[in-house]
This record gives C-alpha cells, structure tokens and sequence, in this order.
C-alpha cells in the first residue's frame, strides 16, 4: 500500500513577485521553495508520517549517525514546464531506482518507487508557482535524500533514517553557455574503488571528490577526470557527471559500469538516442592514453560531459602534471554535442514528440 501524505502549507508563503524575481535569475542551488516532503523510517514502524511541511532547518542530534558516519544518499533530477503549463519529470523511475541501489549499498530503507515518486509530484502540486517558465533552460531542481538521523554512535545500520525533498530553482547550470570546460587529471586523488561506493549516489563520494577538484581548480581546470583508482589507466568519470567520446568514425562511446561510476540516467538515454543520431554507441574500458593519442591524432572529434544538472557540455583541453592536450583545431564545432543536446531538451520541455516514453507528468 502507498504511502499517504499530509499537507500543513507555510502561512507566510513567498510572493508571487519575489518568486518571479528568482526566476529571472535562479542560478543553481542557492533559492530554496516553500516546502518538503518529509518520511520518517524506523526498524519497528518502516516507513511512517509522509508529510509536506513548511521548508526550514532540521532538528538533530549531535549524535545522529549520518554526521559521524556519513550514512547518506541522494538524487537529482528536474521538473520543467510544458508550453501548456504543465510541470513533467524526465525518467523518474531510472532516479527511484539508482536510489533504491542506493540504499541497499549504503544500509538504509528502499523507499518504493511509487512512494518516491509521489514525495515529487506532492511537493511540485504545492511549490507549483516554483517551477519556472522554460525559457532559459529553467527547471526546479528535485533533491530527493535520505540520511542516519538515529542518536547512536555504535558502527552499524541506523535504525532510524529521514527521507526528504527540496526543491530549488535552476537556470543554465555553467555559467557562460556552452563554453568547453578544462579538465584536469588527478592522480594523486581517487573518486571511488573497487567495492566501495562509486556506483552509489552517497554523500561520501563527493567528500572525496573535493581535493581533486581543488587540485584542478589549482591549475586553471574547471572539472577533474578521476581514473580507476587501482592502476590510474582508465578513465571513469568527473565529479558529477558522465563522459563521452566521438570518434571520427561516428562512434559515441562512454566508459563501461565497472561498479566504480555513477549510473547516469542522462548517459543511459544518450546511448539509447545515438542510433537516431546515426552514431553508434560503445560502452567500454577506454585508457587515458587513448584520450591523449587521439585528441593529438585526430581520431577523437569531439568530447562532451552530461548530467542532469548541465545536461551536456563539450570538453576542450585536458590537463596534467606535465602535459596538456586539446582535440579541438581551427573551426572546431560541437555538432555531435549540440544536436544530444538539443534532442534531450526537446523531449524535456515537451518540443518533441516522447517517444521513448521518459516523461511523467507531476
Ligand atoms: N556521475 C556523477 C558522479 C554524478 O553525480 C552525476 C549526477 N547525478 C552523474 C554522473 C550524471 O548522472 P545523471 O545523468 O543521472 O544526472
């Protein structure tokens, strides 16, 4: 049976003007809307109290595990508006799912899908005035999480967890447009390894994305590569979104799911829309050598990272200790990036017909 909720409404909502004034300029994660779901979880009561609450701070104790223990997931996803006024989410079972997987990874409660879904589609029927027109690639942002909230310093699963979501405006996610970003290789930082976490969307795993980041941030990049931690030859992802390559030859090819990267539902559709593209998709190990030898040869034609938060966002130089390489020459155009793009956001907003069946209606 289906969770239940109960909705208190904030008594000094937002203006309709005020909203209207982030919406101008939403930025990214920085405005938050006037409520939450919140679903408590206990081992003697399972899931209990689903709720739409006015937004505002938790209260936890020192104690509680996920601040000592970082027991923690989360997912992102967004909700758009269609010309006709209604608000769609993009694959949102693919998000239940990964937090499903999630959970199972890090010890917490699966939240059923139907459940998940729901805690989205209850907080967008009260923060509707929220979700921007599409104009400007806008969207609420959806933050589904789930966290230790137990009072217990013992090392083992909590047996009480809070499920939420927030929502916040969002507007183009990189500042600048489509501009290329600069990578960098870090080496003397790993993401994630072999049977740890990397595959699950835990809090932990950007912790320790951080110091690469900052190590690229260091030599002028704007994102780290992170490659497999055993041997630091293969290339698995950037700290928040997937990887592409393409090849001269029209192949699109991403590295494979080795349990150490995260899942992209953006990646999975693109390997589901290359054939309409005429490109032919490839999932497999792919050296960092391979990276450098065909940026300098020619072979790569063009590199671009996705996600949901950016969508899509060509690649230009990639940076390392000692070396740098650039695959773009004179004239250089992100076609192939441009055009998954462009077919994502059509879908998204509803300019294009569904016909993969990814839209669920909120
Ligand atoms: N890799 C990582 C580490 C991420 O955090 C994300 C964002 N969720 C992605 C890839 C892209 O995943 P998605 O397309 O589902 O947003």
């Amino acid at each position: 049976t289906q969770l239940s909720f109960e909705v208190t409404r904030r008594e000094d909502a937002t203006s309709s003007e005020r909203i209207a004034q982030v919406h101008e300029n939403p930025g990214f994660g920085k405005t938050f809307t006037d409520h939450m779901v919140v679903i408590d979880w206990s081992a003697a009561d399972g899931w209990t109290d689903a709720r739409v609450q006015p937004y505002g701070p938790f209260q936890l104790d020192p104690a509680a595990a996920v601040l000592h223990y970082a027991q923690e997931i989360f997912e992102g996803m967004k909700a758009y508006r269609h010309a006709d006024g209604s608000v769609w989410t993009f694959r949102p079972e693919a998000n239940a799912a990964r937090f499903a997987r999630s959970a199972r990874r890090l010890a917490l409660p699966e939240l059923p899908e139907a459940d998940f879904i729901e805690s989205l589609r209850q907080l967008v029927a009260v923060d509707q005035e929220w979700v921007p027109a599409a104009e400007g690639e806008k969207s609420l942002y959806l933050r589904p999480f789930m966290f230790a909230s137990e009072a217990f310093l013992g090392v083992r699963p909590a047996q009480r967890v809070t499920y939420s979501v927030i929502a916040s405006p969002a507007g183009a996610y990189f500042t600048g447009g489509l501009k290329p970003v600069t990578l960098w290789i870090s080496t003397s930082y790993a993401r994630a390894g072999a049977g740890g976490t990397g595959a699950a969307k835990c809090g932990g795993n950007y912790a320790s994305s951080l110091a690469g980041q900052l190590e690229g941030a260091e030599h002028g990049c704007d994102q780290a590569v992170f490659l497999d931690s055993s041997t630091h030859t293969y290339i698995e992802e950037l700290g928040g979104m997937n990887l592409f390559f393409v090849t001269r030859d029209r192949k699109i090819v991403t590295p494979e799911l080795t349990g150490t990267i995260l899942e992209g539902v953006t990646r999975a559709s693109i390997l589901e829309l290359a054939k309409e593209l005429d490109l032919e998709p490839e999932e497999r190990r792919i050296r960092i050598d391979e990276w450098k030898e065909g940026a300098a040869s020619g072979d790569i034609v063009e590199i671009f990272a996705c996600g949901t938060a950016a969508v899509v966002t060509p690649v230009g130089e990639l940076r390392w200790d000692g070396g740098s390489v650039d695959h773009r020459r004179d004239g250089h155009e992100d076609t192939v990036a441009s055009a998954i793009r462009s077919r994502l956001l059509d879908i998204q907003y509803g300019r294009a017909e569904d016909s993969h069946g990814w839209m669920t209606r909120l």
